[in-house]
């Protein structure tokens, strides 16, 4: 099946389980017209998020990787009126454009936008006792992503929910040698949560508009949970 068809399936899809969202819309365009690359999730990535935070009763979230918001409403949507999200953005320019479609989309009270680099923005939330999140959406620079994944261990609950996109990049996460700096970092994370024992994890290959990738899913002590 070609890569069109895989487009294809995933526009069907949500036209029919999602339709259109003004405010979703609204934003992928304002990000658009502020130059960002068209790199958010899709619409059928996004409700999927939604749904896993829906399942997972989530009342704090991370997100490491906020772009110009799209995830991010997707899965502040999955709130009760009180919950929270605290997203991570090292562009100040991304931030802003994110800031503004989250307001709009009515979750400004429920979400704190750090502008900084994440590696330094994650031990200022820990020193501020921020969490315990009960999910935790990593899809920010990739070579971090090891970093990230034992942030997301060390700030989650037990039975938090640990996501993190682009993990399989079109297979090249076979090459052990690969000199390619994300592909380095997406491998060194599958080993470091493959070693990590509070981890429970699978990989969910994905094919749709964004090309050929994959979600890791990973449980903090499901088996103690
Ligand atoms: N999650 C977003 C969505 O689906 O709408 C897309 C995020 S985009 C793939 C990755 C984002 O991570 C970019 O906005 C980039 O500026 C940000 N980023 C890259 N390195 C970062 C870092 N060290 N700390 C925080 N954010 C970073």
């Amino acid at each position: 099946m070609s890569s069109t068809a895989w487009t294809d399936v995933d526009e069907y899809v949500a036209e029919l389980l999602i339709g259109r969202d003004e405010n979703l819309a609204e934003a992928l365009q304002a990000c658009e017209d502020a130059g960002l690359p068209p790199i958010s999730v899709s619409a059928t990535q996004g409700q999927f998020l939604n749904l896993l935070a829906t399942m997972q009763g989530a009342d704090k979230i991370l997100e490491i990787g906020t772009l110009g918001g799209y995830s991010t409403i997707w899965l502040g949507r999955a709130l009760p009126a009180d919950g929270t999200l605290v997203t991570l953005e090292v562009d100040p320019t991304h931030a802003a454009v994110a800031e503004s479609n989250i307001v709009a989309a009515g979750l400004g009270a429920r979400v704190d936008i750090r502008v900084g680099n994440a590696l330094e923005t994650l031990p200022q939330l820990e020193a501020e006792g921020a969490g315990p999140f009960d999910l935790v959406f990593i899809d920010a620079d990739k070579p971090s992503n090891p970093e990230y994944v034992s942030w997301a261990v060390r700030l989650a609950r037990s039975g938090a929910v640990i996501v993190v996109d682009n993990v399989v990049r079109g297979g090249a996460v076979l090459d052990a040698d690969s000199d390619d700096p994300t592909v380095r970092g997406v491998r060194a994370m599958h080993e470091l949560i493959a070693a990590e024992p509070r981890l429970t994890a699978t990989v969910l290959q994905t094919v749709g508009s964004k090309g050929y990738d994959g979600f890791a899913l990973a449980v903090v002590d499901a088996k103690s949970a």
